[in-house]
């Protein structure tokens, strides 16, 4: 069953290269803004959110654009939305290929309803589930950044029961998350040893990198100086780089395409390739607002005025006019997760 799906997204992926698509095949969609954190880097936790998408307006949204084989769920904290199960079954229900559900967490919620939630989506039967922990210091670095005391060690009891339960599903993946930004700058060695200390399995491939980003329409945090120093950061990145082994599969060689080209991304500040936005993927806000990515504020509709199908926004003269930006070379630098990996696959000589 999963290597069909596998098999489905891999062909898809590779079509990318070659022909605009009918169709996305990921999508990345902020289930809530609510969040309990109080990070430095991120103003998400100040918005009180208000009219969010409901479950049946979700379902409805599944229920007519069935082509999702990837979805990345993100927030605010995903796991602040109670109807989190029914809003993924949606989903696997209505695809035809569902492969892959990724979602990060701020370990900040209750652990035993995140575990119960978790194996919930397990028992799904979608062959891989990544849960991304959000950890981005050394207990006190980390408390510090993130704003709350305790965090560090609720991410490290969140890993513990994730590890535990990955023995039962092996369709389970658990990385840390670590947003790279001006306040653990030089800091990540002592906040990977100070895992290691706990979870000697843990390897530095068990780490997933990310710049802090400036974003006005999604982080809301433009008036935050938050960026690190490009030189110092590119030597940092590129010293993990080097300590990570090597693992066969296909998603461990675009993480590591990933994040050779991050280094280039630091140093120039450019995006070093271009994204596949509005044609392999897309982002949607938790109103229903359609963006070509995360980091680009630009909506071009909301699918409660289409009658919840995408396809009216997808061809809209709007979306013509990012695909014509892309093309250009004119759309906003940025290199990010999110986006990052269906450009690899959709640019296939970047991963050689
Ligand atoms: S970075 Fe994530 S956890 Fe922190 S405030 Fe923003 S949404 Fe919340």
């Amino acid at each position: 069953m999963g290597t069909g799906k596998l098999l489905g997204l891999g062909l898809t992926a590779l079509k990318s290269n070659f022909s605009q698509l009918e169709h996305p095949y990921k999508l990345t969609f902020s289930i809530t803004y609510g969040c309990q954190s109080r990070c430095l880097t991120c103003n998400i936790w100040q918005i009180k959110p208000k009219g969010e998408l409901s479950l049946q307006e979700i379902q409805e949204f599944a229920h007519k654009n069935p082509y999702f084989r990837w979805l990345e769920i993100t927030g605010g904290e995903p796991f602040l939305r109670s109807d989190i199960v029914e809003v993924i079954r949606a989903f696997k229900e209505t695809s035809k290929g569902l492969y892959i559900v990724t979602m990060p967490t701020n370990s900040l919620s209750n652990h035993e309803m995140i575990i119960g939630k978790i194996r919930q989506v397990l028992e799904m039967g979608i062959p891989r589930l990544s849960i991304t922990l959000s950890l981005d210091g050394y207990r006190e670095l980390h408390d510090k950044i993130r704003g709350i005391p305790g965090n560090f060690d609720k991410v490290m009891d969140m890993y513990k029961r994730l590890a535990e339960l990955r023995k039962q599903y092996p369709g389970l993946f658990v990385v840390f998350g670590y947003t790279m930004s001006k306040f653990n700058q030089g800091l990540f060695e002592k906040t990977y040893q100070s895992v290691k200390e706990l979870f000697p399995e843990v390897t530095y491939n068990n780490f997933h990198l990310n710049v802090a980003q400036i974003s006005d329409s999604y982080y809301q945090n433009g008036e935050l100086d938050i960026r690190p120093d490009r030189k110092e950061l590119s030597t940092e990145v590129e010293s993990i780089v080097r300590k990570r082994h090597f693992e066969l599969g296909a998603i461990p060689i675009v993480e590591g395409a990933f994040l050779k080209k991050l280094v280039d991304y630091i140093k120039t500040g450019e995006s070093p390739i271009k994204s596949r936005s509005l044609d392999a993927s897309l982002f949607m806000d938790s109103y229903g607002n359609v963006y070509p990515s995360i980091m680009w504020g630009r909506i071009v509709g909301n699918i409660r005025n289409t009658d919840f199908d995408l396809m009216p926004i997808w061809k809209n003269a709007d979306a013509e006019e990012v695909r014509k930006l892309i093309k250009d070379g004119k759309e906003p630098n940025s290199w990010t997760a999110c986006e990052a990996y269906q450009s690899l696959v959709g640019s296939i000589g970047n991963l050689l």
